[in-house]
């Protein structure tokens, strides 16, 4: 190994460190903006969070998942949600506030408003845990899902799942589970189920969220089991 002398090394932690492009700098400084200009520059930031979140709304991503020890599923335009939702309300306070603090929050990665992040069933429902807002109540699988719940791959199924009731996701339901074919060739196995209502395989439904045993549900010989 070759020793290198202190002023090359320092030669070289200087050409090694980050530099920001002139375009990230006036992003996150906003220093070429008057103070005026700068809340105008907030205002645009509303219109385009609001535009985000009609977008959202159109492709049916209308959940919002919000706590920090349990998830909380709330509807984007729950009463709780507000002042998240409102764009114009959040930057509300930095509107008034003192523009060059906004400068410098916004020069270490946390200015502005805190934009939620709106989601669709599937996500909601691959959650391993959650719980429903009682206020804006949606519509989900549960209204209290625990980790006793949980999706399970089609390539894991096996005869206790016989008789269970399956469904999608999304929550749909897909019926109950009467037969598991896996299918191998010299490359490749492939899984596929026949419901009492449709039959599918692991490209269409890769996991499913399976329905807890029933009880008097006996078929194929397997009995029923809890967990
Ligand atoms: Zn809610």
């Amino acid at each position: 190994m070759q020793t290198r002398t202190e002023a090359e090394i320092l030669a070289a932690k200087a050409s090694a460190g980050d530099r920001y492009s002139q375009a990230e700098t006036n992003y996150r400084q906003q220093r070429h903006l008057s103070d005026d200009e700068l809340r105008a520059w907030m205002t645009e930031q509303a219109s385009l969070e609001k535009a985000e979140i009609r977008q959202a709304v159109d492709e049916k991503r209308v959940y919002v998942v919000a706590g920090k020890d349990a998830h909380r599923v709330h509807l984007y335009d729950c009463s709780s949600l507000r002042e998240q939702i409102d764009r114009d309300h959040a930057w509300s306070f930095w509107q008034i506030g003192s523009a060059e603090s906004f400068r410098l929050q916004l020069a270490h990665g946390d200015g502005g408003p805190r934009m939620p992040e709106l989601v669709d069933r599937a996500a909601i429902e691959a959650l391993r845990s959650y719980v429903t807002c009682q206020i804006c109540a949606p519509s989900v699988s549960h209204t209290s899902k625990s980790r006793g719940v949980r999706t399970t791959k089609l390539t894991s199924f096996s005869a206790r799942h016989i008789g269970r009731e399956l469904s999608a996701l999304d929550g749909t339901s897909l019926g109950l589970l009467e037969r598991i074919i896996t299918t191998i060739d010299r490359y490749s196995s492939s899984v596929a189920v026949q419901t009492s209502t449709v039959s599918f395989d692991e490209t269409e439904h890769p996991a499913v969220i399976v329905g807890p045993a029933v009880s008097g549900t006996v078929s194929s010989g397997s009995a029923p089991s809890t967990e």
